[in-house]
């Protein structure tokens, strides 16, 4: 698929749509969506945009490659004077008081952000029908989930509402939904894209990326996006990637997870397309290891342990006191618990009570603690695993979509389908997911930095898949 950044700004070069036609027709198909990808749209800041856009180009003057190009934004990062609901009933009617780092940089590249995205509320989910703006529903079956978190921005893309979205992944809800809605959706190394204005969830592996419909937009938007930010400690300085130097392919060993391979709950066929795909590279010569997780049942209990931690901790701001509704009561405690209890989600109130019992005194030790040290041994063993492939494929998800309304009654099944998205989340791993090989794509994973090698194998992929 070519660049549907590079194809619009084109159109927009040569006159053959203007850029408020252009964000007019988007805001309408926007509006217009049985899907319910959108929770709000920024009518009028983006058509005040494209018109400035047009007078630019009116006036012969040149545009950048990313001006007047319509995105969309999950509904968990800021943008200053528009609304930031995390797709919950607590923050439903909060106003952003300044602009995430990373939609910023995209604004001040000429983007134009023209709506806020449906999602899990507060990332929380696997499915996006965590929300209270309706399920989201899947861009190729209206009966099946569109996939979660970052649900909402996956389908626009798929149905091309949007040129390109921002989504936030923290284990897996950039990939997921990208694999749901056969998109590309990339999660960078952990402190590539400045978390700044994401609302967090589990700060430590709480990851910033786009998703697009070709690789190429992937290349445009993270070579914006990207980069070190005063306002996150975390972040780096990273070099451009570049995809046109192409893969060579004598130069890669390729490295997948034999017990990932062998788990009971992989759907057979995207086990035997998995597998078809690893006989194809072995067909052209290309280096294959099967590696062995160890320890691959303990991922879902580690990741789940650390992030309710994390998300207990984060979200304990939200009494009513500071942000959002405040319900009131007799007492402040009891506003407090009426505020909570009303405002969040059962899924997030799942969340939190779990966590804050991995918190507490007498279980953190057990609980917490082990999760950290567990999730140091799954470090170890990815860079041991790097010291001899460079690049490590695996599923995306183990089943298809499910329909709408089965996860909502089985959250242990939501968490266990997560398997192989989140432990290249506690490995700050870059992971790619490209809608190829399985009906719901494949993961490319590298080293940490090694951000653009994982697109270089996706472009290599395309070519003999
Ligand atoms: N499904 C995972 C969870 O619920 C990942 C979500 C995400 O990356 N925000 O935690």
């Amino acid at each position: 698929m070519a660049s549907a950044i590079i194809q619009t700004h084109e159109k927009l070069v040569k006159k053959e749509i203007s850029c408020t036609q252009l964000v007019k027709e988007k805001l309408e198909a926007l509006a217009k969506n049985q899907y319910n990808s959108v929770n709000f749209l920024l009518s009028d800041l983006a058509l005040a945009k494209a018109k400035q856009v047009d007078d630019k180009i009116a006036k012969g003057e040149k545009i950048g490659l990313l001006e007047g190009i319509p995105f969309g934004v999950k509904d968990v990062f800021l943008l200053q004077g528009q609304h930031a609901s995390a797709s919950s009933k607590f923050l439903k009617n909060y106003i952003s008081p300044y602009t995430a780092t990373a939609i910023q940089k995209l604004v001040d590249a000429g983007a134009i952000p023209v709506c806020k995205e449906n999602a899990d509320s507060f990332g929380h989910g696997s499915t996006s029908e965590n929300t209270i703006f309706g399920s989201v529903k899947n861009a190729h079956n209206e009966e099946l989930v569109g996939g979660g978190s970052s649900g909402g921005s996956a389908v626009n893309v798929a149905k091309e509402y949007t040129v390109f979205s921002i989504g936030g992944d923290t284990g897996g809800s950039i990939r997921q939904p990208a694999g749901y809605n056969k998109v590309y959706g990339f999660k960078p190394t952990y402190g590539r894209i400045s978390r700044y204005g994401l609302m967090a969830y589990a700060s430590s592996t709480d990851c910033v990326g786009p998703i697009t419909s070709s690789l190429e937009d992937i290349e445009l938007v993270m070579n914006v996006i990207s980069g070190k930010d005063y306002h996150d400690q975390t972040t780096y300085e990273s070099q451009a990637i570049n995809l046109a130097p192409a893969l060579t392919p004598e130069s890669v060993t390729v490295g997948y997870y034999g017990d990932f391979i062998d788990n009971k709950g992989l759907d057979e066929k995207i086990k035997s397309d998995f597998l078809a795909v690893i006989e194809k590279i072995k067909a052209k010569g290309i280096q294959v290891k099967a590696l062995s997780f160890k320890n691959a049942d303990t991922l879902v209990s580690t990741y789940y342990a650390l992030a309710m931690a994390e998300t207990a901790s984060n979200l304990a701001r939200l009494d009513g006191s500071m942000y959002g509704e405040r319900i009131a009561a007799d007492t402040l405690k009891e506003s407090y618990a009426v505020t909570r209890s009303e405002g969040f989600t059962a899924e997030s109130q799942r969340r939190i009570v779990g966590g804050n019992q991995v918190l507490s005194q007498g279980y953190a030790d057990e609980i917490y603690l082990k999760a950290q040290a567990l999730r140091k041994n799954i470090i170890q063993l990815f860079t041991q695993d790097f010291k001899e492939v460079s690049v490590i494929l695996s599923p995306v998800s183990p089943t298809l979509p499910p329909k709408i309304g089965n996860s909502l009654k089985d959250p242990l099944a939501m968490y266990l389908s997560d398997i192989y998205t989140i432990g290249f989340s506690l490995g700050e791993l870059p992971t790619l997911t490209t809608p190829l090989g399985t009906a719901t794509g494949i993961q490319i994973t590298a080293d940490k930095k090694q951000d653009e090698l994982t697109l270089k194998f996706a472009k290599y992929l395309n070519e003999i898949l």
